[in-house]
């Protein structure tokens, strides 16, 4: 399906009509078409969603989460809508396509705009199910780890959109098997995808297996980075602390299920689960590729973690952001952060860069000044800058 945007086919944005993101821009809610911005707000305003029975006031906030609590039913009927009046070959041409003065106000070009964080979010989860991850460097699978997704509660507060500069963050870590508190000198990224979820369960009843993919309203790609110095003095016997706090950056479009629908594939055998995490639909996992040649294959499906996420009781709001943990493939190519494809520092990773005339960059851990930039098509970019230790007062 093409539009008559015309950078929508041909640019490399990946932002086609099959994928119609929804984020927001200037403090409005929008959804990505090529080199544009289709101004939801602005829309709504004019009438245009009337067809459909919801409280349209919803795209005229500036976060998406009323939106996302209204349901799969209406954000289908919301994506049909917009697919039509955008489509080559409409037939409700003379709404926007033939109408200038509405183009004019309702389509802004995304050089000109401003992008936020998507949602106002409560509660961050994150998820380990890279079973590569989880078995490296050199370390065994636990046997919890096929049993159920592993996960750590994560702080919202420290989610930033992309572009935000990531400061160097100070800990407690060992060095000559002492501990010092200064600049982590291990720091990594991890890539990741991460759900919002739409509507949630706000009095603590578990979502069951079958029933999470209409609670999930769109997806992101995800950096979460981490200080592994840090982290690994702290970890034991609790988990992440202030080796994960202080910035974790997601892509500014929310990619709808809908739109990755072609992506879904059966998930790795992780062996008989327990019957609440035990899905009748066999392709539950996505399989994206991210950057140039990162494919996440993993045994878990977005839809059994929120079960297990639930089971128990615990309740999850709209905006609640779920994410899976890092990416890796079985290759040291399919580098899913840089502790597992240096083996902790000790063998340097080599990033091809000619794409961007930078050279040769090897790294054992990021410096200051290293652009990390994770990129799928559909979801654009989501990148974030090392800022010097020595800038910090
Ligand atoms: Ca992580």
């Amino acid at each position: 399906m093409t539009s008559w945007i015309d950078s929508s086919t041909g640019d490399d944005s990946g932002f086609s009509l099959d994928v119609l993101p929804y984020g927001i821009f200037n403090t409005r809610i929008g959804a990505a078409i090529g080199r544009y911005i289709l101004d939801l707000k602005a829309l709504a305003q004019e009438g245009i969603f009337t067809t459909i029975d919801f409280d349209s006031s919803t795209l005229m906030e500036n976060t998406l989460n009323s939106y996302a609590a209204l349901g799969k039913q209406v954000h289908r009927q919301v994506r049909d809508l917009l697919q039509e009046l955008l489509a080559h070959d409409t037939s409700r041409g003379t709404e926007l396509r033939d109408n200038q003065k509405r183009r004019d106000r309702v389509i802004v070009k995304m050089s000109d705009a401003t992008l936020h964080l998507p949602m106002s979010i409560g509660d961050y989860t994150d998820f380990f199910v890279g079973p590569y991850h989880a078995q490296n460097p050199g370390s065994t699978l636990h046997r919890n780890y096929m049993s159920q997704p592993i996960a750590y509660h994560g702080r919202a507060s420290s989610i930033v959109i992309s572009g935000t500069p990531v400061r160097r963050p100070k800990g407690q870590f060992l060095v000559d098997d002492k501990p010092v508190f200064a600049y982590s000198q291990k720091l990594d990224f991890e890539v990741e995808f991460a759900a919002f979820i739409g509507q949630g369960c706000e009095d603590g009843s578990p979502i069951p297996v079958d029933g999470a993919e209409d609670r999930i309203f769109g997806f992101v790609i995800m950096n979460d980075w981490s200080a592994r110095d840090i982290q690994n003095w702290e970890s034991s016997p609790l988990g992440p602390f202030n080796g994960k706090n202080f910035a974790t950056t997601i892509s500014p479009w929310v990619v709808p299920l809908e739109a990755l629908e072609p992506f879904r594939e059966p998930p790795v055998s992780s062996g008989p689960l327990l019957p609440y995490l035990h899905q009748k639909r066999e392709d539950s996992v996505y399989s994206v590729p991210i950057t140039v040649s990162l494919s996440g294959k993993k045994p878990y499906s977005p839809f059994v973690m929120l079960a297990h996420h639930t089971a128990g009781g615990c309740s999850l709001r709209t905006g609640d952001l779920i994410a899976t943990g890092t990416l890796s493939g079985p290759s040291r190519k399919e580098l899913g952060c840089l502790l597992e494809a240096t083996k902790n520092g000790s063998e340097p990773y080599e990033f091809h860069t000619s794409e961007t005339g930078a050279g040769r960059i090897v790294r054992g851990y990021l410096e200051d000044g290293d652009i990390v930039e994770l990129k799928a098509s559909g979801f654009g970019s989501c990148t974030g800058r090392v800022v010097s230790a020595e800038c910090q007062a």
